[in-house]
């Protein structure tokens, strides 16, 4: 089945193997791929792989993985409200990116691409650079200078070659997209691979579910990689009867950078603080994909709720005395619930992702003063 790129927006489509990553119109492009999901299909271990059926790979039982498992959902009580965490951050280079950094980099392996640019404020980074080295690419990766150190120090560790840009995240992801002239962009922001990959996050919690889908689903969001892996896996279970109706898809973003609330209220994104901000993660003026974002939102009647420093570290702390060390930007997931909760019914059933581990955070932790 030859699969196309498709833009959403004007309709133009390219063959997979011209690797073009945006349209010429200046959209993203989509993934001309409907797979018909079956769950009495699944065989093997709990791994990506297990959802082979609806992954965009030509020869899944050929793809290199860590032989990764399914992460735990675990439960936890936030501002007395009982959730179940979905914990990503244990995934092999710590954060959820692994799962689009597999598929990403098992297509370039098919594709035979042996060099690829990623631009990052970290972990899809650490994820691009730990899933080159397993498949012997080389990869370049653009990072703003003055991102935590843990994150580049992991991507030099791995292999990549690092090279830090000064200026805003912008800036590095122009730097990138020059550099990208001689090797494929795998920008995490606007590959669909990618979410073809961040999707199998949602089969998990389905399955660990036993395919009763959750009530609301709360996701931090910067380009929006795992929220809309979510949705797109979310729209596949609809297409093949494994659920009628959508939880609602809440997307939380940092009091510093909240361009799907700015969006909503016909303002621009204000520029970023020149310091990096507490939840760098999710710190993303322009996500190429936002209407998509928004669109989610719409369909799932879900919300985008804007969260403070102050119940960021709150909410750290409340998980880190639970025994589960996040990273301030999965914290932000996490503070979204008490903004929630008074909405909230009493029997429904919560998902709240956690994204990234608390390790690789530990200088920004280390500066959180005590009295915030
Ligand atoms: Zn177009």
């Amino acid at each position: 089945m030859e699969v196309y790129l498709t833009c959403p927006s004007c309709g133009a489509q390219y063959p997979e193997d011209e690797v073009a990553w945006r349209c010429r119109c200046g959209c993203y492009l989509d993934l001309d791929f409907a797979p018909r999901f079956d769950p009495a299909s699944l065989e093997g271990p709990e791994c990506f792989l297990r959802y082979r059926s609806v992954l965009p790979l030509t020869f899944p039982k050929k793809a290199l993985t860590f032989g990764e498992s399914f992460t735990p959902l675990h439960p936890m009580v936030f501002y007395g409200v009982p959730v179940q965490a979905k914990m990503d951050f244990l995934l092999t280079t710590g954060s959820f990116k692994d799962r689009g950094a597999f598929l990403m980099i098992n297509k370039c392996r098919e594709m035979g691409i042996t060099r690829i640019v990623e631009d990052s404020s970290g972990n899809s980074a650490c994820a691009m650079a730990a899933y080159s080295a397993l498949a012997g690419i080389e990869a370049h990766i653009f990072m703003p200078a003055g991102n935590s150190s843990a994150k580049t120090v992991q991507v030099r560790t791995y292999g990549a070659t690092l090279h830090k840009v000064p200026g805003t995240r912008s800036d590095c992801a122009r730097a990138a997209e020059e550099a990208a002239k001689n090797s494929y962009y795998a920008a995490h922001t606007w590959n669909p691979y990618f979410l073809h990959g961040t999707k199998t996050v949602i089969y998990e919690i389905m399955e660990q579910s036993h395919w009763q889908a959750p009530d609301v689903i709360i996701v931090p969001v910067g380009s929006g990689s795992q929220f809309l892996g979510i949705w797109l896996g979310l729209q596949e279970m609809k297409r093949a009867g494994v659920i009628s109706r959508y939880p609602r898809l809440v997307a939380v973003q940092s009091e510093h950078c909240a361009p799907l609330k700015n969006f909503m209220e016909g303002q621009q994104t204000p520029q970023l603080p020149k310091e990096p901000i507490l939840a760098e993660g999710i710190a993303i003026r322009q996500p190429p994909r936002l209407r998509q974002i928004l669109q989610a939102i719409n369909e799932t009647g879900g919300e985008t709720v804007t969260v403070t420093d102050r119940q960021i570290v709150d909410a750290l702390k409340a998980s880190a005395r639970q025994g589960v060390y996040i990273e301030p930007t999965s914290a932000a997931a996490v503070a979204a619930v008490e903004q929630l909760k008074d909405r909230l019914q009493k029997e429904e059933r919560v998902v709240v992702s956690l994204t990234g581990h608390g390790l690789k955070a530990t200088s920004r932790v280390e500066k959180i003063p005590d009295n915030i």
